[in-house]
């Protein structure tokens, strides 16, 4: 019998986590048995988010240095840069404005009742974070001592170093070679790793999604329903229906070939509920399975973990329309548009880790002056929602890295 292969292992995996995830729940949450198989699936999954978070860092850091030092040694990098750009803020806008539209029709959360959520508000206490407090915080936190970042595994700041440092490697030509060279090597080592990890991806997948589902808190999933409805039916129309057409337009790659080749790393986003942590699979699949070229995946893809986050965006949108709904207060049109700008904003502030989106919400609620504490009615069932978000999160890189491949080399044509 042929062995499958890891990517069927993978779905399979994810597959047994749901149906045991559900079979451990029809045993009662305190059975000796649940509680046996939860904390063997705690342990597991944990496990292999460290052993992605080990090689996050490392992988970053040579990753971008070595990407943005051969686009420079291309001249492509000024176009490169353009379009991935351009592409991160067209396909968050999208994702917003769907959020938009969705609350226009569905007005989740109106004439929900607040008296059942006040303990909540009352025992949360918001930072203040208004949108020039995070911009500051955000600024500063770019530029660090490259040391420190990497200790701290500071993605952003590490990313951000590393391009200077790709940047003034081609600038420095011939004399920096040997640098260059060492960071290509040590580069193909991670990803040697990476692919050692990987093999143990459909453990650590099932164990994740055991633990979510047995984990979840089911009768407050029903009674914000319609809110947890509405996110999930937008998040899967950006990301099934928007995202693929965009990529077929481009590109002319139909979905199922899509997902054929990015599927390991959607499912390890969705059981993660981080796309840091699924950057290294993320950058294997679009380099191996998808053939982006190395030097643009190995740009746009960290770069596009940290800032290019589709369902996020969408997120922070949905959930600030639903607090204002909640609490009786009809946004006008350019309310509609501050908490556009500034869920693009968080979107792009948060980082890669779960529950990452809620933190900087507090800014998008307060900058139409909705009360921050709100949060505290979202916290719960943030987990259940991640999932998806973060997965349409690293689905938008995957199909930015091809767009920018495929626009980079007809414009290249047309030079
Ligand atoms: N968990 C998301 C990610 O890692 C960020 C967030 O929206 O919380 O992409």
């Amino acid at each position: 019998m042929k062995f499958p292969s890891l990517n069927t292992q993978i779905l399979l995996g994810a597959f047994l986590g749901v149906v045991f995830g559900f079979g451990l729940l029809s045993m009662g949450k305190d059975s000796a048995t649940t509680q046996t198989s939860l904390y063997v699936a705690n342990l597991v999954g944990t496990l292999f988010i460290d052993l992605l978070k080990m090689v996050l860092i490392p992988l970053v850091f040579t990753s971008i240095a070595v990407g943005v030092a051969n686009l420079q040694a291309h001249k492509q990098i000024h176009r490169v840069w353009i379009y991935t750009l351009g592409f991160f803020v067209f396909s968050m806008t999208i994702a917003i404005v769907l959020a938009l539209v969705a609350n226009q029709i569905f007005h989740a959360g109106q004439g929900l009742h607040l008296d059942m959520f006040q303990n909540a508000m009352s025992h949360f206490e918001a930072q203040q974070q208004s949108p020039a407090d995070f911009f500051t915080h955000f600024l500063h936190g770019l530029f660090m001592n490259p040391f420190a970042a990497l200790a701290q595994g500071d993605v952003l700041a590490v990313l951000i170093f590393a391009l200077f440092l790709g940047v003034a490697l081609v600038i420095g030509g011939e004399r920096y070679k040997n640098i260059l060279t060492l960071l290509q090597e040590f580069l193909e080592i991670v990803m040697q790793m990476v692919r050692w990890i990987m093999t143990l991806a459909p453990f650590g997948i099932m164990a994740l999604l055991i633990k979510l589902v047995v984990t979840q808190d089911v009768s407050l999933l029903a009674t914000l329903g319609k809110f947890v409805a509405v996110v999930i039916g937008t998040t899967l129309v950006h990301g099934v229906i928007v995202l693929p057409l965009i990529l077929y337009l481009v590109t002319g790659m139909t979905p199922l070939r899509f997902w054929r080749g990015a599927r390991e790393a959607l499912l390890t986003a969705f059981a993660t509920s981080s796309s840091s942590a699924t950057l290294p699979i993320t950058l294997r699949c679009a380099e191996h399975n998808l053939h982006v070229r190395k030097e643009i995946a190995q740009f746009v893809i960290p770069l596009g973990a940290t800032v290019n986050m589709d369902g996020t965006a969408l997120y922070e949108a949905a959930a600030a329309l639903f607090v204002a709904n909640l609490v009786g207060i009809e946004l006008n049109f350019t309310q509609q548009l501050i908490v556009l700008f500034t869920a693009m904003f968080a979107a792009i502030g948060a980082p890669g880790i779960p529950s990452a989106g809620m933190v900087t919400m507090v800014m998008v609620l307060q900058s139409v002056g909705l009360p921050a504490e709100a949060i505290a009615i979202l916290l719960p069932i943030d987990r259940v929602l991640d999932t998806l978000r973060t997965t349409a999160n690293v689905e938008g890189d995957m199909i930015g890295s091809l767009v920018v491949q495929k626009l980079v080399k007809e414009s290249a044509k047309h030079v």
